[in-house]
């Protein structure tokens, strides 16, 4: 019986011929391959600007202190995420303060911030859950009126879209002030780890382009253009965040596919949603009218009334030679974080934890395989 992984990366020979000309090059570290990706990348999510770093989460990272986040500020973000999205907010010192998610998007339900805000409060952390884009035209509203930054962790929406203002757009263009990507092989394009910043401020860009390299005041390229003997300065304690330009070569070749890869995802995202739509014992993800999914994953949730557990089916999936993730992770029941417990009940982002289920969907999956799943699944969980 042929195995259905969960999800697998395209990486072909146009990304093998990209590393090689790379190294060929001599030049390997954050040089001309990593200039033309952060450009390619910002046209693509019609960005006016955008910096590469090295992971998603040195993106989120870097953009908290370049928002200039510390201790004793709050950031108000979900539980219900990778734990990178809680952890960046530690990292800088800060509290992030927790709040739900709705049922049918996994996404931050903004009428839950009102109740979190405090004086302390200085940013927003909104996340793209699995690439469904969050009800940003709420949280910026809400921001605004209390003088908040909204930071976009869109590190799995590269290629979603969002309507604000009446028309669909790029998710990361960024909408808030800045918008963090990953390239980490489980999202929707990869250069093994890395990650993106798009931002429109150039201050702002400068300094995180500069923050990723130990705050140098001369990039490598600067000073190999200079013509002359110049010496470089630190401006203030800085990060190692760079991405090595055999990364920036083989991003090149992954957004060429971005197009068709987000295409395939939707086609195949939808061939799920029929399959399964009307099933009593499954709730399935909604696109809200504003949002637009690249579907970098597809997930069911188990209702109430399913008297079967979320590990019983996974198990009856892989018998079945179908492999299946459990819900997104709830970061404040994880040890890490038992000293800082959320201040208002989270029930929907543990629901989602305890009964949802990511069924596999990748580019290269079939629709044969697509259906395969839907009927493995229609027939472990009876209606
Ligand atoms: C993957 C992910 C991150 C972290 O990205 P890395 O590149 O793995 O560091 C952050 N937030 C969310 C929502 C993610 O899915």
């Amino acid at each position: 019986m042929e195995k259905i992984p969960v999800a697998r990366p395209v990486l072909g020979e146009e990304e093998a011929a990209a590393a090689r000309r790379a190294i060929l090059s001599g030049w390997v570290v954050q040089g001309p391959e990593v200039a033309a990706f952060e450009e390619e990348f910002a046209r693509t999510v019609h960005a006016p600007l955008a910096v590469a770093v090295s992971s998603g989460t040195a993106a989120l990272h870097l953009a908290l202190v370049a928002l200039g986040v510390g201790p004793g500020d709050e950031v108000i973000t979900v539980s219900h995420s990778f734990i990178a999205t809680a952890n960046v907010v530690c990292y800088v010192g800060a509290e992030p303060v927790f709040v739900d998610v709705e049922l049918e998007t996994g996404n931050l339900d903004p009428g839950r911030l009102e109740g979190v805000v405090t004086p302390r409060t200085r940013a927003i952390l909104a996340v793209h859950q699995l690439g469904m884009p969050c009800d940003l035209a709420r949280i910026l509203a809400f921001a605004g009126a209390h003088g908040l930054a909204v930071l976009e962790d869109a590190a799995c929406a590269l290629g979603s879209e969002i309507r604000l203002d009446g028309r669909f757009e790029p998710v990361g263009r960024p909408h808030g002030v800045l918008a963090a990507f990953s390239f980490h092989p489980r999202k929707i394009i990869t250069t093994g780890d890395g990650g993106m910043i798009t931002g429109s401020d150039p201050e702002l860009m400068a300094r995180l382009a500069q923050l990723r390299t130990h705050s140098m005041s001369l990039s490598t390229i600067e000073r190999d253009r200079a013509g002359q003997v110049v010496f470089e300065e630190y401006r203030e304690v800085g990060y190692n965040y760079r991405l090595s330009d055999i990364q920036g070569a083989v991003g090149r070749e992954q957004l060429k596919r971005l197009p068709e890869m987000v295409a395939a995802r939707r086609r195949l995202a939808a061939r799920y949603l029929t399959a399964l739509e009307g099933h009593p014992l499954l709730i399935l993800p909604r696109e809200p009218a504003y949002a637009r999914s690249n579907w970098q994953s597809f997930w069911v949730v188990l209702s109430a009334a399913c008297p079967l557990s979320q590990r019983q089916v996974m198990e009856a999936l892989a018998a079945r030679g179908i492999q299946s993730r459990r819900g997104v992770m709830c970061s404040h029941r994880e040890p890490a974080y038992r000293d800082r417990p959320p201040r208002e009940p989270l029930p929907v982002s543990e629901y989602l934890q305890d009964r949802g289920i990511i069924l596999p969907l990748y580019p290269a999956m079939t629709e044969p395989q697509v259906d395969r799943v839907a009927a493995a699944l229609r027939e472990i969980v009876k209606d």
